[in-house]
C-alpha cells in the first residue's frame, strides 16, 4: 500500500485549504451563532467542484477519486465541520444514492444540477421512532394510478428545509421488512411535502437540520430510485461510502482542533514558560497527532478499497468508529490545553468540542458501527 499523495492530491489539498481559510474561516462564528446555512457559499463550492466531487464529468461533476473526496471533506472540516457535514450529506448521501442507483434520465435531471451546485441535496432515512433501527420506518409509499403517494415524516434531515432534491426511503410493501422498502426522489415544492421543525442543535449549527413531512405527497412513477423493494439494501451500500466521508470529516475536525491546541500551547505561558514545555501538554499533543494519523490511514484504506470497486462495509465502519471517537478525544484535549479560554467563544476550541459529538451519532452511532464490525468478524 502506498499512501503518498500524488502531486495532484497535494495541489487539491492546498487549493481546498486556501478556499476554506479565505471563504469560510472569517464567517465560522457568525454562521454558528445564527444557525445560518451559507447558501451564498454554494456557488463558490461548486466552482471548485465540491458540489459534485465524485460525480462523473458527463453529469457536471469533478470525477475525483474516493481518496480525493476524503481530502476535500477533511480540509473543509478542519475549518468548519458544519459546512463539511452539509457537503457530506449533499455529496455522500443524496448525490451518491442517485449516482449509484439512478437511471440515465434521473441522473441528467437530478444529479447534474446537484453536481453543478444549482441544487442542494437532502437524504431522508431517519424517523422520530426509527434511527438505528432504520428498517422500522413508518413512512409509506403506495401506488395510485400513475403516481406514488407518500405519507409520513422524516426526522433530523440535513438540508430538510433548504434542500431542493431529496432522496426519501419509504415502505412500499409492509410485512416484507428490509425487502419492502424503496427509495424515491422528491423535489422541493412538490405538493404535500413540507419542511417541519428546524432543530436547535448543540453543534454543527450552520448545517440545516429539520423534519420533513409528507401528507398525500404525489410523485410521478419515474421518481422511484432503484428497484422497488431494494431501497434499504441500496441504502446500506450508500452508507458504506458515506461513512468514509464522516470518517474524513472526523479526521479534518481533529486536525483543526490539534493545530489550534498546538498553536495555543506555544504561545500561552505559565510559571514563566510556554505551556508546551510541560510534559503533560506534550503528551496530549503527541497522542492527538498519533491518533489523527491512525484515523487518516484507516479512512484512506477504506477509500482506496472503495476506489477499487470493493464493498467496504467492515473497513468503512472501522474508519468511522475510530476516527469519530479519536476526534472526540482530540477536541476535548484541545479545550483542556486552552484552559479557561477553551470554554469561551473567542477561541475555536469550544466549537470543535460541540461539533464533534455528532460524528459518533450520525450515519450510524458508535454502537451500531461496533455491531456491524462484530457481525462481519463473526461471519468469517
Ligand atoms: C445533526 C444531525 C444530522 C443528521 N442528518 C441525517 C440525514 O441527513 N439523514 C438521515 O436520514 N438521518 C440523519 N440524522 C440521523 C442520525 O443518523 C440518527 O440520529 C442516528 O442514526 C441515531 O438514531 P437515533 O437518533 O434514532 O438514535 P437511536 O437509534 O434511538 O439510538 C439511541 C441510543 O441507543 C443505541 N442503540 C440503538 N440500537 C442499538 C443496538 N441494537 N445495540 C446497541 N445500542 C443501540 C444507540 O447507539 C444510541 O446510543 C442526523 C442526525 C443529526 C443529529
Amino acid at each position: 500500500m502506498d499512501f503518498r499523495p500524488t502531486d495532484e492530491q497535494q495541489l487539491l489539498r492546498r487549493t481546498v485549504r486556501e478556499f476554506a481559510e479565505t471563504e469560510i474561516r472569517p464567517h465560522v462564528r457568525e454562521w454558528d451563532e445564527q444557525q445560518h446555512f451559507p447558501r451564498e457559499l454554494v456557488a463558490k463550492l461548486a466552482a471548485l467542484g465540491l458540489m459534485g466531487i465524485q460525480i462523473a464529468e458527463q453529469y457536471g461533476g469533478a470525477a475525483l477519486s474516493a481518496i480525493d473526496y476524503c481530502i476535500c471533506i477533511e480540509e473543509i472540516a478542519r475549518v468548519d465541520p458544519a459546512v463539511a457535514l452539509s457537503l457530506a450529506a449533499h455529496n455522500g448521501l443524496c448525490s451518491a444514492h442517485i449516482a449509484f442507483f439512478g437511471t440515465g434520465e434521473q441522473k441528467q435531471r437530478f444529479l447534474a444540477p446537484l453536481a453543478r451546485g444549482d441544487k442542494v441535496g437532502a437524504w431522508g432515512l431517519t424517523e422520530s421512532s426509527s434511527g438505528s433501527d432504520a428498517a422500522g420506518m413508518r413512512t409509506s409509499a403506495a401506488r395510485a394510478g400513475d403516481c406514488w403517494v407518500l405519507n409520513g415524516s422524516k426526522t433530523f434531515t440535513t438540508h430538510g428545509r433548504i434542500g431542493d432534491v431529496m432522496v426519501v426511503m419509504a415502505v412500499t410493501s409492509r410485512g416484507e421488512g428490509t425487502k419492502g422498502i424503496s427509495a424515491f426522489i422528491v423535489e422541493r415544492g412538490t405538493s404535500g411535502m413540507t419542511p417541519g421543525k428546524k432543530e436547535d442543535k448543540l453543534g454543527m449549527r450552520a448545517s440545516d437540520t429539520s423534519e420533513v413531512l409528507f401528507d398525500s405527497c404525489r410523485i410521478p412513477m419515474d421518481q422511484l430510485l432503484g428497484e422497488e423493494g431494494q431501497g434499504f439494501v441500496n441504502t446500506m451500500e450508500v452508507l458504506d461510502a458515506g461513512r468514509i466521508g464522516i470518517a474524513a470529516l472526523a479526521v479534518g475536525l481533529a486536525q483543526g482542533a490539534y493545530e489550534a491546541a498546538l498553536a495555543y500551547a506555544r504561545e500561552r505561558r505559565a510559571f514563566g514558560k510556554p505551556i508546551s514545555s510541560f510534559q503533560a501538554i506534550q503528551f496530549k499533543l503527541a497522542d492527538a497527532a498519533t491518533r489523527i494519523e491512525g484515523a487518516r490511514l484507516l479512512t484512506y484504506r477504506a477509500a482506496a478499497l472503495k476506489e477499487r470497486g470493493q464493498r467496504t462495509t467492515l473497513e468503512s465502519a472501522m474508519a468511522k468508529l475510530y476516527a469519530s471517537e479519536i476526534a472526540v478525544r482530540v477536541a476535548e484535549d484541545c479545550v483542556q490545553i486552552h484552559g479557561g479560554y477553551g470554554f469561551v467563544k473567542d477561541y475555536p476550541a469550544e466549537k470543535y468540542f460541540r461539533d464533534v459529538k455528532l460524528l459518533t451519532i450520525g450515519e450510524g452511532t458508535s454502537e451500531i458501527q461496533r455491531l456491524v464490525i462484530a457481525r462481519r468478524l463473526l461471519a468469517r
